[in-house]
């Protein structure tokens, strides 16, 4: 398994290369991530989660120190990073089940956690409506150059988001960056299991006659990155410091390279570099 700090390429300042053998230049379609990908708005909804699981395992009649069940709840958290909430909601109420807890319903999870997360990122929205902070405070660094440059190249590109689909609709637009997704904004649905990335590619794949490589996927979770290899396309990883406190995320970028990405970036900064290099116009 490759590790962070031995890409086999680095283009530019810090785009990191880990597959020598990159297929590059034939991509007509590209899927993004929302959250941690081009947007901030909800950036510290993990810890919002996480304390929202500890809580809830610590109602349960579990042995388990608080740092024993927040790394059981982190780790399943991340590994459902990219899947709509409910999956980790489900697998909350499977882990309160385990340790002989009374699970109360996935959706009233959500529900709650929403309500909590609101509590914690409501102004960024309401400051954004209101025309009160700019859109690029909320966008991860370069997000509109990577957008703008794919979309001068012809790609098609999809917005794919595990948050509900409404709010990714507004948080695009309120970010500017709706009007960039010709191929259709998709997020999570109260009836879940009508849509998935791993659908939502394999339908872009099919429709489309791809042989994979015309495919590439941006995104800063577990589920984009696998979800494009598994039909055989191109991961780019963004391991973004969602709070601003580094450059990299190192931890979310060793994740994303145990799952198979491609390239990691730190963020879109360097888009031009890396579309040249994606579309082969630099060796
Ligand atoms: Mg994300």
């Amino acid at each position: 398994m490759p590790t962070l700090d031995a890409p086999a390429t680095v283009v530019a300042e810090r785009i990191r290369v880990y597959s020598p053998c990159l297929t590059r230049g034939d991509f007509r379609h590209a899927l993004f991530d929302f959250d941690g990908t081009l947007s901030l708005i909800r950036a510290g909804w993990q810890d919002v989660m996480l304390a929202q699981c500890v809580e809830e395992l610590q109602r349960t009649p579990t042995a388990e120190t608080p740092a024993q069940l927040t790394a059981v709840c982190r780790q399943f958290i991340t590994r459902l990073t990219g899947k709509q909430t409910v999956y980790q909601m489900l697998q909350l109420a499977s882990e309160v089940e385990q340790r002989g807890g009374q699970p109360r319903p996935a959706l009233t999870y959500k529900r709650e956690y929403l309500e909590r997360l609101h509590g914690r990122i409501g102004y960024r929205i309401d400051a954004l409506r209101a025309g009160k902070d700019p859109a690029s405070r909320y966008l991860v660094a370069g997000s509109l150059d990577l957008l703008a440059g794919l979309t001068e190249r012809g790609v098609v590109c999809y917005l794919a988001s595990g948050t509900d689909e409404e709010y990714v609709h507004d948080e695009a637009r309120l970010l500017g960056v709706a009007d960039y997704f010709a191929g259709g904004i998709f997020g999570a649905r109260d009836d879940y299991l009508s849509f998935s990335k791993k659908q939502l590619m394999e339908r872009i794949v099919a429709e489309n006659n791809l042989a994979g490589p015309e495919l590439v996927a941006f995104g800063d979770g577990y589920v984009e990155i696998e979800n494009a290899k598994q039909v055989g396309g191109v991961a780019v990883g963004v391991a973004s410091c969602e709070d601003g406190t580094a450059l990299w995320d190192d931890w979310k970028g060793q994740r994303l390279l145990d799952v198979g990405a491609d390239i990691v970036v730190p963020d879109w900064r360097e888009a031009g570099s890396l579309l040249a290099y994606l579309f082969a116009e630099t060796p």
